[in-house]
């Protein structure tokens, strides 16, 4: 089958990547020429494992091409994926800003030759897809088109593994014959054996959403658990695994932290929010969920003052990794975001050091940041140590060395890598997220 994918970011990359993977010919379109260059020039505008060698395998064998002309990309194409950036709009009042589809929708349009299946594969509020179906209407009357949604579930850092094996596919649909194209284009899942479920349009949209909530709504709550066990002398993480243990609960997004960030769960929580209020339902949950997240971000920058001592006027703190989470470069919403920029505030001098995210950190953190090219470099002459993303290397940091070269050994672990006993062997003054600390 021949596809089109509109929009070469995380999403649009890893599903043509993927698409080319099950055999189908993939061109990929962005309108960014450096993303198009980039990987013309053998490289990737994204960092996310396992990604290169798919894309070069396909590359290789032909059936994956990048382009920046839709008019290359559209006529032969029988299925056509938007997957361009649906952000906060920037009014930010939690509606997501739909102009990069509508644009697509409207550009698309006038380059349909036959019968094609038009695929909303970005995060869309409910109605979306029926918009972008009067658009392309409106702009070219003539066109024989459906369009249908297809939310992704990919997690960055994991996305090719998902993309490949994902949980399940959501397909919302309107007619048979579109049914059976992306029934057909998802083939080799349905030989694995993947649920695939076939729904309407609108359902499938809120599928996404619902889904992002609700993964969202267990961060919070193990959250909430985790201050609470902090209050009471309790440990969470045998809370969560005690809970997690029942197949009911599941142990997965029980892991408590700095509250959740990246490109979608933010985002995604707030346009659910807006969706709701347009529509009269109250979603008292999801609304609990994000005041709950940004308390917890609050919380983090309290926790690491009192580490230092009550303040962080003139003190050093190396912070380790800024991304949302490891195995990404993606910096949106991060965590670190929040947090760096208060601890700078009140006069920290902030070390910092990301395995990949420093680029992007260094436009969006604060100037005073100074960016070190490895962690001990980092953590050199620190009062205090913070872990803020999970990354591997991070884990197996070689504690008697980082003990030799702080200021003093204070180790402020936002996402209980550590185990208490272990730092406190290690001579670390401990702090973590809902375990006691230990001095
Ligand atoms: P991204 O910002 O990484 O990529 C979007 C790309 O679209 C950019 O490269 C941009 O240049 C391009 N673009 C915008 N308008 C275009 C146009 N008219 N023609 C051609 N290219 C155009 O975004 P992303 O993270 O890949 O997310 C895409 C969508 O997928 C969003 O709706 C997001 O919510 C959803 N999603 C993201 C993830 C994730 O983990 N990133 C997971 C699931 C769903």
């Amino acid at each position: 089958m021949n596809v089109a994918i509109i929009g070469t970011g995380y999403v649009g990359l890893v599903s043509g990547a993927g698409f080319a993977e099950f055999g189908h010919r993939v061109v990929c379109v962005d309108k960014d020429e450096s993303k198009i260059m980039c990987v013309h020039n053998g490289d990737l505008p994204i960092y996310e494992p396992g990604l290169e060698e798919i894309v070069k395998r396909n590359r290789q064998a032909g059936r994956l091409q990048f382009t920046t002309s839709l008019e290359e990309a559209i006529p032969g194409s029988q299925v056509v994926f938007i997957a361009v950036g649906t952000p906060e709009s920037r009014r930010g009042d939690g509606y997501a800003d739909l102009t990069y589809v509508y644009e697509a929708a409207r550009e698309i349009a006038s380059f349909l030759g036959n019968y094609t299946v038009i695929v909303v594969k970005s995060t869309v509020p409910v109605g979306t897809a029926r918009q972008v179906a009067r658009i392309v209407r409106e702009v070219n009357p003539g066109a024989e088109f459906d369009v249908a949604s297809n939310p992704e579930f990919l997690r960055e850092g994991d996305a090719v593994f998902d993309f490949l094996n994902p949980d399940r596919v959501v397909i919302g649909v309107e007619s048979e014959k579109a049914r059976r194209i992306l029934l057909d284009l998802y083939r080799p899942l349905q030989k694995k054996e993947i649920p695939i479920l076939v729904t309407g349009v609108e359902t499938a949209e809120l599928i996404k959403y619902a889904s992002n909530a609700f993964l969202a709504t267990k961060i919070s709550f193990i959250n909430e658990i985790a201050n609470l066990c902090e209050e009471v002398g309790a440990d969470v993480q045998d809370v969560a695994r005690g809970m997690g243990l029942d197949q009911r609960i599941g142990l997965k997004f029980l892991q408590p932290g700095p509250g959740y960030g990246g490109s979608c769960f933010p985002k995604d929580t707030k346009a659910l929010l807006r969706i709701a209020q347009e529509s009269g339902v109250a979603c008292r949950i999801v609304e609990a969920v994000v005041e709950v997240n940004a308390a917890q971000r609050a919380r983090m920058v309290r926790k690491i003052r009192q580490a230092l001592g009550g303040s962080e006027a003139g003190k050093v703190v190396a912070v380790l990794g800024l991304t949302f989470k490891p195995d990404t470069d993606d910096m949106r919403e991060a965590p670190s975001l929040t947090i760096i920029p208060a601890l700078v505030e009140r006069g920290a001098l902030v070390r910092a050091h990301d395995p990949q995210g420093m680029k992007e950190a260094r436009r969006l953190l604060p100037s005073e940041v100074l960016f070190c090219d490895d962690p001990y470099e980092a953590c050199s002459e620190a009062d205090a140590v913070v872990l803020m993303t999970e990354w591997n290397e991070y884990k197996n940091i070689d504690l008697s060395r980082l003990k030799r070269l702080v200021r003093k050994p204070v180790f402020v672990d936002l996402r209980n890598v550590f185990s208490p006993g272990d730092m406190e062997k290690a001579g670390f003054d401990y702090f973590s997220v809902g375990r006691k600390p230990v001095y």
